[in-house]
């Protein structure tokens, strides 16, 4: 093991790989500062903790994020984990850092419960973040640390949490800031822990491809870099670039997974001088092996919302479909670390539109559980269209989602004076589910209002809740009437008649919900806040205990399933297929343990391996 001097040394070693001019001075002020703040405590591997203060301070720097970002990554659990004072930092490392660590500085554990604390912690560190960028790189670290040494960590369920954290939040950040590096990293390290057997499995599938075509990839490397050279083009670079574990196990699902129609398991990646340069290879490398058609996509003149930049084409070269990537050595970096690639950026407003569209959700959303779901709906949902605005930008929405959607993610005020769309050229209703690369335009009037019957079609968490942030503030005295409304609906479809509320019984409500005054509970029932059902079941409880929910128990029951004749098997259903008592089902075993139950032939488990499926029947 390494001395602490040979320690500081390295960290210092590798800032001036990338910044030669780095000054580290702060560096090993920080250094010492939280050696000796750490000192005696011990992690759960039993290494002493000050070493994951300082892995995380040194991917920071491998990354290539500057010396404040590094000094903030030694100090980042100062705070939280020792006696450290706010005042200390500040006075000693300054204003920023000090903002940086208390950034990730988890909440106290009394104030909050379990789930709710958990939810306020994220969307903290995401306003943080929108506020300084470095406090999500410092993050990043932190989380990669804790995954290489997450196996000593004792409860497996924690273990599975943080995993899973990891690769649904933190992966998909790094991906929007273009931070290949970071966001491998934490794919690959969180699913080894979410699904051990199809990371090996997958794993070895890259070894076995890598080693059976070697030759082929270095005979084609040295053709293309002999005809590149014929061609006068000069300081280019050819390199194999192969798929990390995680990206190929999603390809594969979605290739049903058959290996033979993955065709970039591995690539080959031209980097060359300028722009100009990429566009003659592509020539050349067309003129020598024949392109498919369709397959040419050009990342540079169409540059990936998250700044990607290079051109991919997908050749036939001898009997192997070859894809190739053609980028300048500029966008190279960029494509790996992200902004931090060029030397002198500026990280704290690194602040992408991405922080810009968080900073929206926040004030959008009421609580920070709300906030946490619109993140995931709409931010991270899997396949996610583009839409184009008639300038050109584009704007990432989930599938399936309406002009007013698209609106609302534009801007909060486009979406409350919006009147009219027209997708790509012609006038649509405000309901059309907009297709990828439709470009989108919205006819605003003075005069226009967000409506009630929007909640019904819109897709985004964004546009939904600024949709009832509106009802909300300017029509308290409809949303009363209709609150009314539909709760009188509902008694007359569940009870067969009105029931009339009395001063009493808005006693009870108000008590039971936590309310002041009833209004608001209407208010509420209007804009589906609260479900009118609730409102009933307080209202005449006795209606419930002996209908309701013996019927719905009685449900529950039917459905259960054996495995060879093991009954009470903890599972549940499938929501792609829905299968019902009787349909002929099979099992699939989750990564969580569960069996979830499909319908036999659901699309959904044709893709999956056998040995996560079985045989199961209904009790
Ligand atoms: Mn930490």
């Amino acid at each position: 093991m390494p001395n602490l001097e040979d320690k500081l040394e390295n960290l210092i070693k590798i800032t001036k790989k990338w910044d030669k001019d780095a000054n580290t001075e702060m560096i090993e002020k920080a250094f010492w500062f939280a050696e000796k703040k750490h000192k005696g405590q011990k992690r759960f591997s039993g290494e002493p903790y000050f070493n994951h203060v300082y892995e995380t301070a040194k991917i920071l720097a491998e990354n290539r994020f500057s010396t404040k970002t590094i000094k903030a990554g030694l100090l980042h659990d100062t705070l939280e984990d020792t006696n450290t004072k706010e005042e200390e930092i500040k006075d000693l490392f300054g204003e920023d850092t000090l903002f940086i660590v208390k950034g990730i500085t988890k909440l106290g554990k009394i104030k909050y419960r379990n789930d709710e604390r958990y939810a306020e912690n994220l969307r903290r560190m995401f306003t943080n973040a929108a506020e300084d960028t470095r406090v999500i790189l410092v993050k990043f670290a932190d989380r990669i640390h804790n995954l290489r040494t997450l196996g000593y960590h004792k409860k497996p369920e924690k273990r599975t949490r943080i995993a899973r954290e990891s690769l649904e939040i933190y992966a998909r950040i790094a991906n929007r800031l273009n931070m290949w590096h970071i966001q491998s990293e934490l794919e690959d390290l969180s699913f080894r822990w979410i699904d051990p057997e199809e990371y090996k499995r997958i794993k070895k599938i890259i070894i076995k491809e890598k080693k059976k075509n070697k030759d082929f990839i270095n005979q084609t490397k040295q053709e293309i870099k002999e005809v590149l050279k014929k061609n006068k083009l000069e300081n280019f670079k050819v390199e194999g670039r192969i798929k990390n574990v995680y990206s190929l196990y999603k390809k594969l699902q979605r290739k049903n997974n058959d290996i033979s129609k993955v065709y970039d398991i591995l690539a080959f990646r031209i980097i060359l001088n300028s722009e100009v340069d990429c566009y003659k290879a592509l020539g050349i490398i067309h003129a020598l092996n024949k392109p498919i058609p369709g397959r040419i996509k050009d990342y540079i003149a169409n540059p990936k919302p998250n700044g990607y930049k290079s051109i991919h084409t997908t050749v036939f070269r001898e009997k192997m479909i070859t894809e190739f990537q053609i980028t300048t050595h500029k966008m190279h970096d960029f494509n790996q670390y992200g902004l931090a690639a060029h030397p002198k950026y500026k990280e704290k407003e690194l602040a992408s539109e991405w922080f810009e569209y968080l900073k929206k959700i926040n004030l959008a959303s009421e609580t920070s559980k709300e906030f946490l779901e619109t993140i995931k709906l709409d931010v991270f949902s899997k396949d996610n269209i583009y839409a184009l605005t008639p300038k050109g930008d584009a704007i990432e929405l989930p599938k399936e989602s309406t002009p007013i959607d698209f609106a609302y993610k534009v801007h909060t005020d486009l979406g409350n004076k919006c009147y009219q769309a027209i997708i790509n050229g012609k006038i649509a209703t405000l309901d059309s589910k907009i297709e990828n690369n439709d470009i989108v335009s919205i006819k605003t009037k003075k005069n226009a209002q967000p409506k009630q019957k929007w909640l019904e079609f819109v897709k985004t968490s964004i546009a939904r809740q600024s949709i009832k942030k509106w009802l909300k503030n300017n029509k308290k005295a409809e949303n009363i009437v209709i609150g009314k409304e539909v709760l009188i609906k509902k008694m007359k479809e569940i009870i067969g008649k009105e029931i009339k509320i009395d001063e009493k019984t808005k006693e009870k409500i108000l008590t039971k919900l936590n309310r002041k005054e009833f209004n608001t509970i209407l208010e509420d029932v209007a804009l589906s806040n609260i479900k009118a059902l609730d409102i009933i079941k307080i209202i005449a409880p006795e209606l419930f205990k002996n209908q309701v929910f013996k019927k719905q128990k009685e449900e529950k029951e039917n459905l259960k399933i054996t495995i060879n004749n093991i009954k009470n098997i903890k599972s549940n259903f499938a929501k792609c297929c829905r299968p019902q008592k009787g349909d002929d089902i099979v099992g699939y075993i989750t990564s969580m343990g569960y069996i979830q139950i499909h319908k036999k032939g659901c699309r959904k488990i044709k893709n999956k391996p056998k040995y996560r499926l079985v045989d199961i029947e209904w009790e």
